[in-house]
C-alpha cells in the first residue's frame, strides 16, 4: 500500500465543526477505578468535602461516571474560539527526514499565549467559577504553564487569581512570573509567609525552593479559608481530563474527514490529562469493540510513575492534605530529579490512565531526556515548531515508532500530541545544546522507599 499524500500538511476544522460536547470516557469503561478517599475516615469523599476545595459544576463533573457526553456552554466554547479548534498537522518534512514509510500526524496545542494544552480546563474552571457567583480563584504552578493558562482565562471571565508559583521556578522563570502579572495575577513564590502551612514549611526548611506539593497545600489552605474561593488543579483529576477530550475529539473529526484511522496514538504523561483527552474518543471505541488502536504514554525515566510506580491509594500533593486517588505512584514523598520537563515531574498519575494501563487498555514507555532533545531538535529542523520538552516525550516515540517502520517496511499511521511550545525551556535547551545535561535513574531502593510510606492507606 502506498501512502496517503493527498492531504493538506494542516487540517483546519472550522469553528462549527468544533465539538459541542466533552466525551466522558469514564462512561465507556467496563470498569470504573476506585472512588477518592477522605484519607481521616478512609471513607469515599463525598461532594460536599469536595465543594469546599472545588466550584460545584467541577465537582459534578469530576464524579459523573455515565453520561458520555457532557455539553459545553456557550461561554465556554466561544473561549475556545480565540484559538480553537487547533490544527491536526501531517508531519510531511519529519516523514521524509526519516525516510519512513509511516504517516505521522500531530494535533497541536502551542498555539495560545500559554504556550499548552491547559487552557481548555483552565477556561472552564474560569467559567464555571463565575457563573457561581464565586470572585477569586488560587493555583499552584511549577514550570509555570498553568498558571499562565489560569491567568488568562480568570482575566476573561472577571475573576482573581493568586498563584502559588514553587520558588526556584519563579526566580529561574521570571518571564513567566511576568506573563501571568499581565493578566492580572498575583503571583507570590512558595512556601511564602502569607499561610500557616507555608510558614510551618519556611521553618522546618529555611532558605527551601520549595516544591510544587508544597505550593498546592498553600493554594488550598487558601481557597478553603477565603469567601468566594475555590482552587483549580491543571492536571490529574477526572473533570480536567475531561476538559481535555476537546483534544482527541477534535482529531477524530479531522481524520475522519479524510478516511484516515491512525494505528498507535502516543502522548506525553505528566499528570495524564492531554494523553486522557487525546485518546479519549477513541479509546471509547475500542472499550466498545467498534475499532482498535495502540496507545503509548510516555514519561521521563526519572519519574517512571507508570513504568515502575505501584497501584496504590495515595495523596496528591506532598503536603498530604488532599483526598487518597488510586494510582499508579512513586508516592508523594518522591522528588523527581531536576529533569528539564517540569510538567511532567509528578509523583502520580491520572486515576482514570491509572485504570486503562492496569486493565491492559495503555502500553507506557519511558525515555531518557537525552534522548528526548535529540528528538526535539530533529522536531524543529524539519517541521519548524520548538517543541516543549515535555511534548518532546511523544515526539521521541513517535520517531522511533516510525523508524521500526522503515526496518519493516510496514506503513503505520502514528497520531501524537504535541502538547505546546518551548519558549520558556531555553534554560533547558542551552544545556542540550553544551553538551551538558545528563539523565537521572531513580534506584528500586528510593522507589521502594516512598511507595512504602503509602501501607496505613492501603490495608
Ligand atoms: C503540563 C504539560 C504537560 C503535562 O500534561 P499532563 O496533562 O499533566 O500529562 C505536557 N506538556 C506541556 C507543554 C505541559 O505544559
Amino acid at each position: 500500500m502506498t501512502k496517503t499524500t493527498d492531504i493538506p500538511y494542516k487540517i483546519y476544522l472550522t469553528e462549527d465543526e468544533m465539538p459541542r460536547s466533552w466525551y466522558n470516557v469514564r462512561a465507556d469503561m467496563p470498569e470504573k477505578h476506585d472512588p477518592m478517599l477522605n484519607p481521616a475516615t478512609l471513607e469515599p469523599a463525598t461532594r460536599e468535602e469536595l465543594e469546599k476545595v472545588f466550584c460545584s459544576a467541577v465537582v459534578e463533573q469530576e464524579l459523573n461516571q455515565t453520561d458520555r457526553y457532557i455539553e459545553i456552554p456557550d461561554g465556554i466554547r466561544n473561549f475556545y474560539k480565540m484559538y480553537r479548534p487547533s490544527p491536526l498537522v501531517r508531519a510531511y518534512c519529519l516523514e521524509k527526514a526519516l525516510g519512513t514509510p509511516a504517516e505521522i500526524y500531530y494535533k497541536f496545542e502551542g498555539n495560545n499565549t500559554s504556550g499548552s494544552h491547559k487552557l481548555n480546563s483552565a477556561a472552564a474552571q474560569a467559567y464555571y467559577a463565575k457563573q457561581e457567583g464565586l470572585t477569586s480563584l488560587t493555583t499552584e504552578t511549577g514550570a509555570g504553564q498553568w498558571g499562565t493558562a489560569l491567568s488568562m482565562a480568570c482575566a476573561f471571565f472577571g475573576l482573581d487569581l493568586t498563584v502559588f508559583m514553587v520558588k526556584v521556578s519563579s526566580e529561574q522563570k521570571p518571564h513567566r512570573r511576568e506573563v501571568m502579572r499581565t493578566y492580572g495575577a498575583k503571583v507570590i513564590p512558595s512556601p511564602s509567609d502569607t499561610t500557616e502551612c507555608g510558614r510551618a514549611i519556611l521553618k522546618a526548611h529555611p532558605g527551601t525552593g520549595g516544591s510544587l506539593g508544597c505550593a498546592i497545600s498553600e493554594a488550598v489552605e487558601v481557597a478553603v479559608s477565603t469567601p468566594g474561593c475555590r482552587y483549580g488543579l491543571g492536571s490529574v483529576l477526572d473533570h480536567v481530563l475531561l476538559h481535555q477530550s476537546i483534544i482527541g475529539c477534535e482529531s477524530k473529526i479531522a481524520l475522519d474527514k479524510y478516511g484516515v484511522h491512525p494505528d498507535m496514538i502516543i502522548g506525553c504523561a505528566g499528570g495524564g490529562s492531554n494523553l486522557g483527552g487525546l485518546i479519549s474518543p477513541f479509546m471509547g471505541e475500542k472499550l466498545r469493540g467498534e475499532r482498535d488502536y495502540r496507545f503509548i504514554a510516555v514519561e521521563p525515566v526519572s519519574c517512571p510513575s507508570l513504568t515502575r510506580g505501584k497501584y496504590l491509594y495515595d495523596f496528591g500533593d506532598t503536603g498530604k492534605i488532599t483526598p487518597l486517588m488510586k494510582m499508579y505512584t512513586l508516592g508523594c514523598d518522591f522528588i523527581p530529579s531536576a529533569n528539564h520537563a517540569g510538567g511532567l515531574r509528578y509523583h502520580g498519575m491520572s486515576a482514570v490512565i491509572s485504570k486503562l494501563y492496569h486493565d491492559g487498555f495503555i502500553e507506557a514507555r519511558s525515555v531518557e531526556q537525552t534522548s528526548v532533545f535529540k528528538a526535539a531538535e530533529a522536531f524543529a529542523r524539519t517541521e519548524g515548531i520548538l517543541p516543549a520538552p515535555e511534548s518532546s516525550h511523544a515526539i521521541r516515540v513517535a520517531i522511533d515508532e516510525a523508524l521500526k517502520c522503515k526496518e519493516t517496511g510496514e506503513k503505520k499511521v502514528i497520531l501524537f500530541g504535541l502538547t505546546g511550545t518551548g519558549y520558556f525551556d531555553m534554560t533547558a535547551y542551552k544545556k542540550f545544546n553544551d553538551g551538558e545535561m545528563s539523565d537521572y535513574v531513580p534506584t528500586d531502593e528510593e522507589i521502594e522507599k516512598s511507595v512504602a510510606q503509602l501501607e496505613p492507606y492501603n490495608k
